[in-house]
Order: structure tokens, then C-alpha cells, then sequence
């Protein structure tokens, strides 16, 4: 419908280093394998980050952690397939009422606009057609860069394809479509009831399970099957060695196997279309009202004969 570009690119935008990993890695690694360019957009370094692998909280690793988060990201880049990892060179603010909220460097006290105008001037250079970032129903874990992650992505969304904003930043260059990346409700439920049927004791306890009762799931538009890459998550999460304890129950606690098969899709919602015309609207409502519609994020933008299983 808009022709075919040449060549394909996703851009998605992180918080801190490990949320490349926990979130949409598998989809990353498809389309990188379909040839498409990958470009990981971290907002901050993660200073803020616990040690929280036993193995390795220890005075020496405290003293580099900056440093090591760095190259745990770049090995988690390599592992999920990345080709390029750029740092948007802000200071993780920590979890909200924390000390690190007042420093100025931190990635939440940062203005909006130099925010934004760093992230366009990113899309600008790489030209996706596909943009992915944060939703605006974070309730779940309200970290501070994470709602901000939403807010400057919705906004360079729409700012990179003007001409009047920010021409000192590179040619403008309008993303397709923007997606906002969704926790799968369901695949916490699946894996609730592997641990029981298999007779391991669930990390998801009585607390979990009632917010998962209360919370009202994210609409998802868009299922990528990953089925593929079930492992990449693992993997790439297991690269972030200071931030992930690899006897996690809640990762870790199934069999690889068991793992492989559970939900092996990334859920994503479409929250923003580029018209011909220059419009930026939300996209049409799904006529049937309920599941997802598409299976590709690439879906409308390559050639139909490209994509297995489309269901739009
Ligand atoms: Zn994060």
C-alpha cells in the first residue's frame, strides 16, 4: 500500500538496559533474521540498577557496575540481534520516591523537548518504518523512565516527518506505524498453571494472581509468533548476568522445554498510523472487536507474499 522500502527497519525504545531483553526480543530476532535493520534506542545506562544475582554482589562488581551494564547490553544486543544500539545518554532516574528522582542528569527530570528532539534526530538517521515503545497504561510498574519512554516516543512519532520541527536534526522522516509494546496476561496465567501442573512451586503467589483478576488486559492488536526464538529471551536476559539471577523462579523456574511452548508469541498494540496525507491517527477499529488482527508489524508496509499467516 505504500509501496516497498528498501530496506525494512524496526526501532524500538527502551527504558534501561535488560528491558531490550525482557520485552520483544523474540520479534526483534525474526525480523532480523528476515533482513529487516534493528536499532535499539536505550534511554539510560541503568546507574539505578540492584545486583540482583547473588553470585555476583560483591564490592568489585558495585564499583563497575555502570560500566558492566554496558557490555551485559551489548552482549544481549548481539544475542537478540540488534545491529545497532544507541544510547540516548540519559541517567536512570530509579523507581519512583526514590533519591535518584532529583538528579538532574536523570533521563525523568530531562526536558521534554531535548528528550524528543534526541530520539527524532535517531529516527531520522535510521528511517523505520516501525517504531516501538511503551504503552500509556503502565499502572503495573510505574517506573519513571518508563512512562517517559511512552511520552517522548508517542512524541517523536509525530515530530520526525516535520519539516518544522527541530531542522537542525537531520531530514525529516515520517515511521509508518507506531506500536506500543504489551505484557501478555495470558502467558503469566499459562505459566502459573505449568508450575502446578507439573508440581513446582508457582513464583506467581495469591498477590500476583489477583492483580491479574483485576487488571484489565492490554488490547492487543498484534501477535507475533516467535515460536522460533522461544529461547532468545532466555538468553539475552541471562547476558544481563548483575540483573538477572539465573535460579529466578520467575524466569527460569520451567524447563526450557516447558518454556519453548508457552505462549510463544510477542503481543503488541498498533497506536499510531501515518497516512499518505500526512495524518497521524489511531488506527481503524478492528470490525470484529475482539483479538488481534495482524501477525506482522511490518503488515501493510512489505508485500503480502512476504508474511505467513496473515490474518488482516
Ligand atoms: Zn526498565
Amino acid at each position: 500500500m505504500i509501496g516497498v522500502p528498501d530496506p525494512l527497519c524496526l526501532l524500538t525504545v527502551h527504558a534501561h538496559p535488560d528491558d531490550e531483553s525482557s520485552k520483544g526480543a523474540g520479534s526483534v530476532a525474526l525480523y532480523h533474521a528476515q533482513g529487516a535493520h534493528t536499532v535499539l534506542v536505550c534511554c539510560t545506562g541503568g546507574e539505578e540498577g540492584e545486583v540482583l544475582n547473588p553470585a555476583l554482589d560483591t564490592p568489585e562488581v558495585h564499583a563497575r557496575l555502570a560500566d558492566l551494564r554496558r557490555e551485559e547490553l551489548a552482549e544481549a544486543a548481539r544475542v537478540i540481534g540488534y545491529d545497532e544500539v544507541v544510547m540516548l545518554g540519559y541517567r536512570d532516574s530509579g523507581m519512583a520516591g526514590s533519591e535518584a528522582n532529583a538528579n538532574p542528569a536523570s533521563f525523568a527530570r530531562a526536558p521534554v523537548e531535548e528528550a524528543v528532539e534526541r530520539l527524532v534526530a535517531i529516527v531520522r538517521r535510521s528511517r523505520p518504518q516501525v517504531m516501538v515503545v511503551y504503552g500509556d497504561e503502565q499502572s503495573g510498574y510505574p517506573h519513571p523512565d518508563h512512562l517517559r519512554v511512552h511520552e517522548i516516543g508517542v512524541l517523536a512519532f509525530r515530530a520526525a516527518g516535520d519539516p518544522e520541527r527541530f531542522p537542525g536534526s537531520g531530514s525529516p522522516w515520517q515511521p509508518s506505524k507506531l506500536y506500543y509494546t504489551e505484557f501478555s496476561v495470558a502467558r503469566f496465567r499459562e505459566v502459573h498453571q505449568k508450575f502446578e501442573e507439573l508440581g513446582l512451586e508457582s513464583p506467581f503467589d495469591a498477590e500476583w494472581r489477583k492483580r491479574w483478576e483485576e487488571v484489565t488486559p492490554p488490547v492487543v492488536t498484534t501477535s507475533v509468533d516467535v515460536s522460533e526464538f522461544a529461547d532468545i529471551r532466555s538468553r539475552a536476559l541471562l547476558a544481563h548476568a548483575t540483573q538477572v539471577d539465573p535460579n529466578s523462579p520467575f524466569w527460569f523456574g520451567l524447563p526450557p522445554e516447558v518454556m519453548r511452548t508457552i505462549h510463544p508469541y510477542d503481543d503488541y498494540r498498533l497506536a499510531l498510523v501515518a497516512g499518505p496525507d500526512g495524518s497521524i491517527v489511531p488506527p481503524e477499529p478492528d470490525a470484529g472487536g475482539d483479538g488481534p488482527v495482524e501477525t506482522d508489524l511490518f503488515a501493510g508496509i512489505r508485500p503480502a507474499e512476504s508474511i505467513s499467516g496473515e490474518a488482516g
